[in-house]
């Protein structure tokens, strides 16, 4: 996801999150800027050469991801945790044992986000990770800001509102931090890691006590996601992280 196509259209439900959020859409992912490394470095905090997961796609006789993620950890601590996605080779950053639940209901966001909302109906799981396909499949179909690529951000912006309103429907949306980011941007009909829009991606949280319609001064990297998922739930890493929790995201 492009910061653009969140940035430069309407899109109600993002705008819900960032106008009482806390954002950058001037975040950065890893130079390594596809959905495997970059997905990895977003749950664990970590860079590849760490975690381990260099390739982009299911490949079971190489392993899962060599590092603990937040997911692991909440598991260990006995929180509920479930990933709903639409790409199955995620399943390398989240093996078995590592997460309650990984269901892969189908490719685009609809389904993924009806099994989302679903599972916060029959009662939420403390630590959640939902993973739209849209925007990258019409990207690369179509092009990098293409007028596909611009239908499909408002496609998962409906997907977005499917879940906030199961969220708002179970009294729980003010209670849960809600981050949105991407694993990439990209440029042409890819996104090799090379240029900017590659690696520039948004970032917005919502939740108790995040800062509303705050811009963020920090340069947040997607490894900072996983330390500022772990600083709100209080859990500690068992190793050094390189990213950092976003203490700017709180009102004081
Ligand atoms: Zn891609």
């Amino acid at each position: 996801m492009h910061p653009a196509l969140i940035q430069k259209q309407t899109l109600p439900n993002h705008e819900r999150l960032y106008r009482n959020g806390a954002y950058s859409f001037v975040a950065r992912t890893i130079s390594t800027a596809s959905t495997l490394p970059s997905h990895a470095a977003m749950l664990s905090g970590v860079d590849v050469y760490e975690h381990g997961l260099r390739w982009n796609n299911w490949r079971p006789t190489l392993g899962f991801i060599k590092t603990p993620t937040i997911f692991s950890l909440a598991t260990e601590e006995g929180l509920s945790t479930s990933a709903v996605v639409g790409k199955f080779k995620l399943r390398h950053i989240l093996p078995q044992g590592t997460v309650d639940s990984f269901l892969r209901p189908g490719y685009f966001c609809r389904k993924v986000s009806e099994e989302a909302a679903q599972q916060i109906r029959n009662g939420q799981p403390e630590l959640m990770f939902v993973h739209f396909s849209d925007p990258d499949e019409h990207g690369h179909s179509s092009g990098w800001l293409s007028a596909a690529q611009w239908q499909a951000a408002r496609e998962c912006d409906r997907c977005l509102g499917i879940i906030l309103s199961a969220l708002d429907a179970a009294g729980t949306l003010d209670d849960t931090l809600v981050i949105v980011s991407a694993d990439h941007g990209g440029h042409g009909s890819g996104h090799s890691g090379i240029r900017l829009s590659d690696i520039q991606i948004p970032w917005i949280a919502h939740g108790p006590n995040v800062r509303r319609g705050h811009v963020l001064h920090s340069k947040v990297s997607t490894m900072d996601t996983a330390a500022t998922v772990l600083y709100a739930l209080g859990l500690v890493p068992k190793a050094r992280l390189r990213g950092k929790p976003v203490r700017e995201i709180f009102a004081q």
